[in-house]
């Protein structure tokens, strides 16, 4: 796994006609290397891989980054980088220009002497873009934990409690179900903060006969999953129901109408003109989706602004939503990975409106 992504990343070296690169930043580290820990850089050359760490990380670097040189530094890397390029007679060095910041630029400037620091843009991020095999079993495991969180939470919310304490007990179980953490902050909206697109667990206390919008997921063994379900705690009025039925529509029609080939806008377009239809149009205003993997939010983006063409590999959420300042809102969220044919959705937690209570 790790020397084919190795081979993936030389590739685009060559393409781009980088010698070496410098990787520093925690995902890309991980997914080139292998390497969990919390510190180290990995040194890629068209030959040579190498996974420079501290002393805390012997025993587990050996371990992972299989495939890979490793070098224990001592309080400087720059140091043992700038002998081992010396060694391999390179004087140009690519940096992630995304993650390297002002600061580290000087030090690493000052360090490295005669090796010139060349920006390089998003280069292994490009390749964490299509997931493999190993990836979108994982990404299936993590999708498959929020859905049984969300069987379980709905069967526990009550009015009276507060939504920290949905939140508390979604985070709990799915740290029980083998999630390191949760993937972001859970969001349990209700009443009218529903109509917060991003409406973080607060204080308020469940009342009846409103909409509680929960979007949450697990960080699981390295991947994110991003599940959202909109409930109604007591009997929903007729507008409850309008809006649901036409976030549900949005997002029914999306789902099935998504293929590779496609660009992130003409997804996005799909579920945007169902509710514009409807004249919500105004009331949906963030992206349709966005990448899933590593991080829970990465290219490419379901988005009036992006023309990145789907393909097979790819994860994305499907998130339309109506929000209305007062009243509340819906979103309705799936993960997803485009196939040769189509999608695959990786969530299958229940659509119909759901009332609770
Ligand atoms: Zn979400
Ligand atoms: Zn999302």
């Amino acid at each position: 796994m790790t020397m084919e992504r190795l081979n993936r990343l030389r590739k685009q070296l060559e393409e781009l006609g980088h010698e070496a690169i410098l990787i520093g930043s925690s995902h890309n580290r991980r997914y080139i290397s292998g390497f969990t820990g919390s510190s180290g850089y990995v040194l890629v050359t068209h030959d040579k891989a190498v996974l420079l760490t501290d002393f805390r990380y012997r025993v587990q670097a050996k371990e992972q980054a299989q495939g890979l040189d490793i070098i224990e530094h001592g309080t400087s890397p720059l140091d043992e980088v700038r002998e081992l390029l010396g060694g391999w007679g390179i004087n140009k060095l690519a940096f992630e220009q995304d993650h390297v910041t002002f600061a580290e630029h000087a030090r690493w400037s000052s360090a490295l002497k005669d090796v010139a620091l060349v920006p390089a843009a998003g280069l292994v991020e490009k390749l964490r873009m299509i997931k493999d095999e190993a990836e979108l079993a994982i990404m299936q495991e993590a999708a498959d934990l929020a859905d049984r969180t969300f069987g379980y939470i709905t069967g526990l919310i009550k009015t009276g409690m507060r939504e920290r304490d949905v939140a508390l007990e979604m985070e709990v179980f799915m740290r029980t179900g083998g999630a390191t953490s949760s993937s972001f902050d859970t969001i349990v909206a209700s009443g009218e903060r529903s109509a917060l697109p991003h409406g973080v667990a607060s204080d308020r206390v469940i009342g009846t006969n409103e909409f509680i919008k929960l979007d949450f997921g697990a960080y699981y063994n390295g991947y994110c999953s991003d599940l959202t379900r909109t409930v109604v705690i007591g009997q929903p009025t007729d507008k409850h129901r309008e809006i649901y039925d036409i976030v549900l529509e949005a997002q029914l029609h999306a789902l099935a109408n998504i293929r590779p080939g496609m660009s992130g806008l003409e997804a996005d377009a799909l579920a945007r003109d169902v509710i514009a239809k409807h004249g919500y149009g105004d009331m949906f205003g963030h992206g349709t989706g966005h990448g899933l993997g590593m991080e829970i939010h990465e290219a490419p983006r379901l988005s009036k602004l992006s023309d990145t063409i789907l393909t097979p590999g790819m994860t994305v959420t499907v998130e339309p939503g109506i929000y209305l300042p007062g009243f509340g809102g819906v979103r309705i969220e799936d993960d997803i990975v485009i196939t040769e044919s189509g999608i695959k959705i990786l969530t299958s937690s229940p659509k119909e409106l759901i009332c609770l209570g």
